[in-house]
């Protein structure tokens, strides 16, 4: 596996959010107050409007595009006053709150400090990300350091099947899952089993073999390919192109986690 080089984090102490790109609000799809398979027990999660990988199965097609009519603008004194109304639900279960989308990286100033006003009630954190991150800053590094846990989804890593699978490269979620590595950021990585393109031996492989030496990674979480989302193209104006892929056999899931599991990671089904 070639070494990807890592891009260093700017020095300047000055470096504080552009306010041509943030002007303290954020652009959200939906909110859901009871999620459970977003993370560590129950947890209010915040889908963030907008992603730039075009993913075959996606589904949650409606949070790609931005600035629809949709979208729902809030701050984070808003979001904060709802999380705090529900925070007794999800601290009995030993859950909290996780961004996702859409691609939450797209919006890290506002999750950034969505995520330092959770942590000032010790409420857990949690990043959904696909791992493409434009910019390697002060804001990023803070998103972080305030993130209990990061989820990230590798696709695939052969570069030529991410590209059909997901409709751009893989190199801004390799360097992402890098950068990772070398903070040691406690990741979990989300695995997505899509029959034809990701359910094949050599792919596992080559997934256990990237992971293999990332210290931060204990856990893999296999997610077999669904399609119920697959309504949600249709109300957009697009096609399904996986129409007729159905879920994965059971045997097919159970081979992929042997395979992960040779390469010391637990893996959750
Ligand atoms: S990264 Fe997530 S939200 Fe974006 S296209 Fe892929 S599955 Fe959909």
């Amino acid at each position: 596996m070639p070494t990807i080089p890592i891009q260093p984090v700017p020095a300047d102490p000055n470096d504080e959010v552009n306010p041509k790109l943030y002007n303290g609000i954020g652009y959200v799809h939906s909110i859901e107050t009871g999620g459970a398979v977003d993370g560590p027990g129950i947890r209010f999660v915040l889908f963030m409007q907008g992603c730039l990988m075009r993913c075959l199965y996606c589904h949650n097609r409606d949070t790609w595009d931005r600035h629809t009519d949709k979208e729902q603008k809030l701050t984070v004194p808003e979001v904060m006053k709802k999380v705090l109304s529900y925070q007794h639900y999800f601290r009995a279960t030993g859950g909290g709150v996780t961004a996702t989308g859409g691609e939450p990286l797209l919006q890290y100033p506002f999750v950034r400090d969505w995520f330092v006003a959770c942590r000032e009630h010790n409420i857990h954190t949690c990043l959904d990300t696909n791992g493409y991150a434009l910019h390697y800053d002060r804001i990023l590094e803070d998103l972080l350091d305030h993130t209990n846990l990061v989820m990230l989804d590798l696709k695939q890593i052969d570069p030529e099947i991410h590209k059909v699978l997901v409709g751009i490269p893989n190199t801004k979620t390799l360097r992402f899952a890098k950068y990772l590595a070398e903070r040691k950021q406690p990741t979990r990585v989300r695995y997505v089993v899509v029959p034809g393109y990701t359910d094949d031996e050599r792919s596992a492989h080559l997934l256990g073999e990237f992971i293999a030496d990332m210290g931060n990674v204990d856990t893999v979480e296999i997610l077999p390919y669904h399609e119920l989302g697959a309504y949600k193209w249709e109300l957009c104006g697009d096609e399904y192109k996986l129409k007729g892929v159905h879920p994965p056999p059971k045997e097919t899931v159970l081979k992929i986690k042997e395979i992960l599991e040779g390469y010391g990671k637990e893996i959750i089904l």
